[in-house]
């Protein structure tokens, strides 16, 4: 059985890959969001235990090689099966969308190495948008004065301050509307983590055209020596 930890668009497409050409597959998803898009074939929702617990579950369940096609950001679950897989000796691949790092307006963009810092590099923000999901919306609990645009999938756990507005979606989205967004909501700083790939993109874009600021949070370092590869044909033939 081939085992896929998942909650990605990249995830979804994996499992619909191996399920087309006949493989055993089960996907693992953490069960964060409330309706999540479920991938084809077997899927198990919650986590493992940890690494004693994700090592276990390799054995019982006789896993022959374990896809990590989690979030670029998910860096516990990735780390957990590269220590788990290095147990159990089950050959792991990384499957992860490119960063945007390598973009020739990447050199425009201000980086930062955790979504704490983004407070440090912008000060004077009057109507940040924030994209960096739900869970780091409380480390921007300092500009509760601020006009925040927070764009979620999920409710968000906290008690919101009333200057901020919430925005529920969920993507891919297209250049005309991210455009219309920062308009309609006069956002004067576009604040992202780099999760690469191509279905968040346009907001990059979109920013650029109307001169707004973009502060893009780094990506965690990945397991030392893995084999990753960028696209799911890759993963596919390794
Ligand atoms: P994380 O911090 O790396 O993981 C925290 C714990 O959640 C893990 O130790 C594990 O619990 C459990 N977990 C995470 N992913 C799992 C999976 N696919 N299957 C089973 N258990 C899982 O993860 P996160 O950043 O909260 O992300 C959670 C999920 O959302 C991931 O599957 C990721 O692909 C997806 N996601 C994350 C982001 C993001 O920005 N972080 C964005 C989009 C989607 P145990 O230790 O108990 O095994």
């Amino acid at each position: 059985m081939i085992l896929i930890l998942g909650g990605t668009s990249e995830a979804r497409a994996l499992a619909a890959a191996l399920v087309d050409r006949g493989d055993d597959v089960l996907s693992s998803l953490a069960g964060r969001v409330g309706d999540p898009a479920l991938p084809a074939g077997r899927v198990r929702v919650g986590g493992f235990g940890g690494i004693a617990g994700l090592t276990s579950f390799l054995i019982e369940n006789r896993v022959e090689a374990v896809i990590d096609a989690t979030h670029p950001f998910a860096a516990e679950i990735s780390a957990n099966a590269a220590a788990a897989t290095a147990a159990t000796g089950s050959p792991l691949i990384r499957l992860v969308r490119p960063s945007w790092r390598g973009r020739p307006e990447s050199g425009a963009w201000t980086w930062v190495d955790s979504v704490g810092a983004v407070l440090d590099v912008a000060p004077d923000a009057a109507r940040p948008f924030l994209t960096t999901g739900r869970q780091s919306l409380a480390v921007f609990l300092p500009w509760a004065d601020r006009g925040v645009v927070a764009r979620v999938v999920d409710p968000p756990e906290l008690d919101v301050p009333p200057a901020w507005t919430i925005l529920r979606s969920r993507g891919p989205y297209a250049l005309a509307g991210e455009r219309d967004l920062m308009r309609r909501h006069a956002v004067d700083l576009l604040v992202t983590k780099d999760s690469g790939g191509t279905l968040t993109e346009a907001k990059l874009a979109a920013a650029a055209d109307l001169g707004i600021p973009i502060v893009v949070v780094a990506r965690p370092p990945s397991a030392a020596g893995l084999a990753t590869v960028a696209d799911v044909l890759a993963a596919l033939h390794p």
